[in-house]
């Protein structure tokens, strides 16, 4: 696959072209940013673990019938992908309380949730991922109904099949976001799901396992990406 001209340079990742219109490369960076990226640094090999958990993610999200523009991993920190148009509504979906819900609602953090809470939040760096609902969506034209509909069915369908399978590798699947897009009139799971997009906790010690890590300058921050990486593959 012949990698081709730069389209975009995000925070943690850049698109490239490829030979063929509908395929682009993913390139994950080692870059870090928090807090409307006025937290800056860089976490050491992170767009290579990335890059791996996100291919077995993607894999196993596929192999329960969940669409994906995952194609195939191409090298350590490369994966390719379908193009997608994407749609500018972040999804969140929380299991235990933290971060923006707690700041959000006034609780404390490590609340189990009675059922799994669904967020929106439009994608918009100028405004701060502000929150939104269904409505807003409407509104701005962001999805239509039946497309947020399905974002919703699988969004659940994707909480059950991660919270089960890091279960298994010791986790606890506190929360997490998606962002999904348009690749040929269908709907795909899109970008990536790593320690960067989801807050995992060691089951027994409830230690942090994630992006909190260098967002509270926790230290061990490569140590606890490698960990996640490690428990993933045994
Ligand atoms: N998240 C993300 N990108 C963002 C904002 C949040 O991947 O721009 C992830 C974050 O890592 C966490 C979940 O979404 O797993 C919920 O984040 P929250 O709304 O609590 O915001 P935060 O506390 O990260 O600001």
């Amino acid at each position: 696959m012949k990698k081709g001209k730069k389209i975009y340079e995000g925070k943690a990742k850049i698109l490239y072209e490829t030979d063929k219109p509908d395929l682009v490369i993913q390139d994950f960076k080692d870059d870090a940013t928090a807090f409307d990226a006025t937290k800056k640094g860089s976490i050491k090999d992170k767009g290579v673990i990335n890059n791996e958990i996100s291919c077995a993610l993607f894999q196993l999200l596929e192999s329960k019938g969940i669409p994906t523009h995952f194609v195939k991993k191409l090298s350590d920190r490369e994966m390719l992908v379908k193009k997608v148009d994407i749609i500018l509504v972040e999804v969140t979906m929380r299991n235990i309380s933290a971060g923006g819900l707690s700041k959000l609602l006034g609780i404390e953090e490590g609340i189990v949730l009675k059922s799994p809470v669904l967020e929106y939040h439009y994608k918009k760096d100028s405004l701060h991922d502000p929150l939104i609902n269904d409505d807003h969506i409407e509104l701005l034209g962001l999805a239509t109904a039946k497309e947020m509909k399905k974002v919703k069915d699988y969004s659940s369908s994707i909480n059950e099949i991660l919270k089960d399978f890091f279960n298994k590798c010791g986790l606890k699947l506190v929360d997490f976001k998606l962002e999904f897009g348009r690749h040929k009139g269908r709907l795909l799971l899109a970008d990536e799901i790593s320690p960067d997009t989801c807050r995992l906790w060691d089951k027994k010690t409830n230690e942090k396992l994630d992006k909190d890590r260098f967002r509270r300058d926790l230290g061990k921050i490569e140590e606890a990406y490698q960990e996640v990486l490690k428990r993933i593959k045994s």
